[in-house]
């Protein structure tokens, strides 16, 4: 019989692939004890059965391959959420918070709001924000069969009733009145981007991380569309690359939108632009 401390040791084989070994081994171990982390801090000495010790076994060698902690347990923090992912779609990202944090603080005096988040994937930013916002009435859409079933899945295991899921290539099946926000994470990665070769990302569908146009004939689509589907005094916002601020803010610009703001992440990068729709 193995120990919940001599497993979490295991994290060690994990060095070369993760840069969170230590956590992704808790993630995985209580995955398969399906107890939280705060367990195995307090229980080190605890005996696990060998038929649990196989299923982290061979968790921990696919993660020792590169796939990912979330795949592999099926699941992500997100903001204040605990989300179900799968391979439909992207793993929602830190960095994605931001465009969370950013859209509460350009409605900070709206109790009401209509907000559409396009390509929602696990329904993360739209999500995050019906959960902040009880009153606001929040559209998120994918043109994924796979990805709306599982951002409905999310919505209702998280008891949201004031999100709507539909099934859209962008903005094809938007209906009804304007917004006052519209929210984007669309795929902005160009084809030849080495970072498509690093580990992990090959696990995720290229569909939700690539675009032509050096990533950005996606994020052009919905700046150049977006008329009609925004109120007067609207605002558009999207995350783009790490390099892609100033083209963003170019097609922003071309297409008419005002009072344009760039923000950065954590780790410093431009990662989200928008503008205002007057
Ligand atoms: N930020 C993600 C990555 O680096 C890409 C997300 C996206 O394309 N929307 O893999």
């Amino acid at each position: 019989m193995n120990t919940v401390e001599a497993l979490l040791k295991q994290s060690c084989v994990l060095s070369e692939v993760s840069d969170s070994a230590y956590l992704d081994v808790e993630l995985l171990l209580g995955f398969c004890l399906q107890k939280p982390r705060s367990y195995l801090r307090a229980w080190p000495e605890a005996l696990v059965s060998d038929a649990v010790v196989k299923r982290f076994l061979q968790l921990l060698s696919r993660r020792q391959r590169g796939e990912p902690v979330a795949y592999l347990i099926g699941e992500q923090g997100f903001w204040s959420l605990d989300l179900q992912v799968n391979e439909t779609t992207l793993i929602p990202r830190p960095e994605t918070e931001l465009m969370v944090e950013v859209a509460l603080r350009l409605l900070h005096e709206h109790s009401h709001a209509r907000v559409l988040d396009l390509g929602t994937g696990t329904g993360a930013i739209a999500l995050a924000l019906a959960s902040e916002k009880p009153g606001w009435q929040l559209t998120a859409c994918d043109k994924e069969a796979g990805a709306v079933s599982l951002a409905l899945q999310n919505r209702q295991a998280l008891g949201l009733t004031n999100v709507n899921v539909v099934q859209s290539d962008w903005y094809e099946q938007i209906g009804g009145p304007p917004f006052d926000l519209i929210v984007s994470n669309p795929p902005y990665i160009d084809a030849d981007d080495p970072h498509l070769q690093g580990v992990g990302v090959c696990y995720e569908p290229r569909s939700a991380l690539v675009a032509d146009n050096q990533g950005l004939a996606d994020i052009a689509h919905i700046i150049e569309h977006a008329d009609g589907y925004l109120k007067s005094g609207a605002w558009l916002m999207l995350e783009h690359g790490y390099d892609q601020a100033g083209a963003v803010q170019q097609l922003l610009l071309k297409r008419g939108f005002k009072q344009l703001f760039c923000e950065q992440d954590l780790s410093g990068i431009d990662r989200v632009s928008g503008g205002r729709w007057i």
